[in-house]
């Protein structure tokens, strides 16, 4: 049989860890693959996947920044968190065109789940309204969480979010009322970390020791991990098991199977703190 085809798509392209952890989980299953990076451009981008799915071999493909909402309108079938969040991360072939997926929420919970942090009937505070946690909202509400608090620097993006959620059980909170929640879970889902920075959510928020998440990962604790474990947090994990996690439904929505997330996760852990040593 020929090899499956499958590529990533996005701008800047170069640095996806995504070849890496899909040649790996093809590997558990003596699989041969081809998984190709393709820097997308702007106007023609659409384009480039009808090219690139030509190919009867191509089954898939994973999109990220910026192609993720031209990627939802050129499917022709999109799931329910697709058209929620306007976004796609993960194209699928079928018999009659092509299924539009997001699976960034279900890495996240899966991860989250693997460290033994489990939403059910938790309070939860998510720090962020962008493309990420309009990605996970979903997933995360399909947890049975008592209520999930949005901050976000932008009003009007939380309340978009809270808009797109369409549950009761969602609400947008200002910094100051912030400080006066309780939580038991804490997701940051904005890019500051990136850049060294903390969210305004106050340090109280980590007073009663809440599980803390932080979406980026990076060769070291990002800040808000280091925070959240300075001020007595035990559970704080970043993004990277997310990262695979995501992968890993990718790679089930393809192939229908389900690749063993532990040693890949192990192996990027070793790339990332290895690499920077150079
Ligand atoms: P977006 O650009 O769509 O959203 C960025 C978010 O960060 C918004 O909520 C934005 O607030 C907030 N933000 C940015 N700069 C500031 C600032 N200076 N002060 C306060 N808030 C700020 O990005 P994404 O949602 O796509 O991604 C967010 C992060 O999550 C990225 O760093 C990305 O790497 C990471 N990520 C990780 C994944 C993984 O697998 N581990 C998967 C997907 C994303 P505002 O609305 O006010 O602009």
């Amino acid at each position: 049989t020929s090899i499956k085809k499958l590529a990533v798509f996005g701008n800047p392209i170069a640095q996806s860890k995504s070849p890496l952890i899909h040649q790996m989980f093809a590997e558990q299953f003596n699989m041969t693959i081809s998984y190709e990076r393709i820097l997308g451009e702007e106007l023609t981008f659409k384009d480039q996947l009808t090219d690139f799915f030509a190919d009867a071999n191509a089954v898939g493909a994973n999109i990220t920044m910026p192609f993720k909402e031209a990627a939802a309108n050129w499917a022709h079938e999109k799931s329910t968190g697709v058209t929620k969040a306007n976004a796609a991360n993960t194209l699928i072939r079928q018999p009659n065109g092509f299924r539009a997926e997001t699976t960034d929420g279900k890495g996240l919970v899966s991860d989250l789940l693997r460290n033994n942090i489990s939403l059910t009937s938790k309070k939860v505070l998510l720090i962020g309204a962008g493309g990420a946690a309009r990605g996970a909202i979903e997933d995360l509400l399909s947890e049975h969480p008592a209520h999930i608090y949005i901050s976000n620097r932008s009003a009007l993006n939380a309340q978009r979010l809270v808009k797109i959620a369409h549950d009761k059980r969602v609400s947008a909170v200002t910094e100051n009322e912030c400080q006066e929640l309780s939580v038991d879970v804490i997701i940051n889902a904005t890019s500051l970390s990136l850049n060294g920075k903390f969210p305004a959510v106050g340090d109280a928020i980590f007073s009663s020791h809440p599980a803390v998440y932080d979406m980026v990962y990076q060769d070291a604790d990002t800040c808000f991990i280091k925070k959240a474990k300075a001020l007595g947090c035990t559970k704080a994990f970043d993004g990277l098991g997310m990262l695979v996690g995501q992968a890993a439904e990718s790679f089930y929505l393809w192939f229908g199977l389900r690749p063993d997330v532990e040693p890949v996760l192990a192996r990027m852990r070793q790339e990332l703190t290895s690499s920077t040593k150079l």
